[in-house]
């Protein structure tokens, strides 16, 4: 995807999209958007693009591949990274095991953070239907919280369908009990007999966080051993984790954060998470990632931020947050290493908005000074975006130390 234009991309695409909306010249164009409040910028330079079933190249994003392709399936140059795989002529997801536990998972999961309660607050009906989407484009991993109120979605999706799925939830509990009642709660509302994967969530805490919450680990661990959880862990955003984690006997699975930019990554750089990530990896651990695209900040880089992160050495699967059928068609599709048309990106993108996680903000106000648009503003103590402003740009998401900031 093009990220920025020449003067003369500019004058080419700004002529091309007026002839998309039926103006015979760009003033018409022009005068129509100065009524309409205009459009942003991004979703004027992908909607300038038209699609054209002509001259077809292979655009898997994975590799330099151009060959020409009649249609969207026929470059089947071994290419996709052990992201997908050819079975009965059909490119499917491929699977992997999750380190040294007998789990296998699709290497692009479903992340439900985005769907819930927290965020885009989908009726479970809608969620439901988006997750059946999934299932049915070959997803079978799905990744919930005990907080991230999308346990209902998940239920009514999995109604019916008779094949294989891993769900990985987490508790926010620091005790025993409050363990056992996330754990009791997680099995009756998923509507499963057993957990696949439990973690300690523990996004922001150091590197002592089994140590600070013991007894949390401690519950994990026996319900393992009573056959109720499968593999049990920890989801962390801080590389010091990653590396304890790493190192212990009793962890299956680690749910760590990693991106490009390195947005949201706490004590330490990129290349810190990265080594901490390759370790743990190497001492059997199953490995799949959150943020790959720094909660939407990278999403017009998308196709190099996936790439950075598939390319991880001891990277297993990564979980993608998606709200709509048509952001789940256009994920499946790049992770099958299939032509993902720039018109199919910004049917995703239209249909963005920028959310401020507002149990996240403390209110410090770093995200109003670094927006450039004077989109975001402090409302009662917590920082609110006006929509008709925003343009998408991300410029205001590393500027937030809590990682409140999110495209959703
Ligand atoms: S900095 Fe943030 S709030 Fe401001 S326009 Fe960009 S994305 Fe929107
Ligand atoms: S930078 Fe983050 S924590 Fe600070 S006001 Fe903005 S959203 Fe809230």
């Amino acid at each position: 995807m093009r990220s920025t234009l020449t003067g003369m991309e500019s004058e080419v695409a700004f002529a091309a999209y007026a002839c998309q909306r039926g103006f015979s010249n760009s003033a018409g164009l022009g005068e129509e958007l100065r009524r309409t409040g205009g459009i942003s910028r991004r979703i004027f330079v992908v909607s300038s693009f038209p699609i054209t079933s002509d001259g077809l190249t292979c655009q898997s994003i994975w590799t330099d591949c151009e060959r020409p392709v009649a249609d969207d399936n026929d470059c089947d140059v071994d290419h996709k990274m052990g992201l997908a795989d050819r079975r009965g002529g059909q490119l499917m997801l491929a699977k992997t095991t999750l380190g040294n536990t007998d789990i296998n998972v699709t290497r692009l999961g479903f992340g439900t953070l985005v769907m819930g309660s927290l965020q885009a607050n989908l009726p479970p009906e809608e969620g439901a239907k988006v997750i059946r989407r999934a299932f049915e484009q070959g997803i079978s991993f799905l990744d919930t919280a005990h907080v991230y109120g999308s346990y209902e979605h998940i239920r009514k999706a999995k109604e019916g369908w008779k094949q294989e799925l891993v769900i990985a939830t987490k508790t926010p509990a620091s005790d025993y009990d409050k363990t056992e009642r996330h754990i009791n709660y997680a099995l009756e509302a998923l509507d499963v007999e057993s957990l696949d994967i439990m973690l300690m969530h523990a996004a922001r805490a150091g590197e002592d966080v089994f140590q600070e919450r013991a007894g949390a680990y401690q519950c994990l661990c026996d319900y393992r051993e009573k056959g109720l959880i499968k593999a049990i862990g920890v989801s962390t955003h801080h590389a010091g984790t990653v590396r304890v984690a790493g190192s212990r006997d009793d962890v299956d699975v680690i749910h760590p954060l990693i991106n490009m930019a390195g947005t949201g990554i706490l004590g330490g750089t990129v290349g810190d998470m990265a080594s901490a990530i390759e370790a743990a990896s190497r001492n059997g651990k199953g490995i799949y990632a959150m943020k790959a695209l720094a909660g939407g900040s990278l999403l017009e880089r998308m196709d190099e931020a996936f790439k950075f992160v598939m390319g991880l050495p001891g990277i297993d699967a990564v979980v993608v947050g998606m709200v709509s059928e048509a952001e789940v068609d256009m994920n499946c599709r790049i992770f099958r290493g299939e032509v993902v048309h720039d018109k199919e990106r910004e049917v995703t993108f239209r249909e963005k908005r920028l959310k401020i996680v507002e149990v996240y903000c403390k209110g410090c106000g770093r995200c109003v000074d670094a927006c450039p648009n004077g989109a975001l503003s402090m409302v009662d103590g917590k920082s609110s975006v006006d929509e008709s402003k925003c343009l998408l740009c991300g410029y205001c998401t590393p500027a937030c130390p809590e990682f409140a900031i999110r495209v959703i």
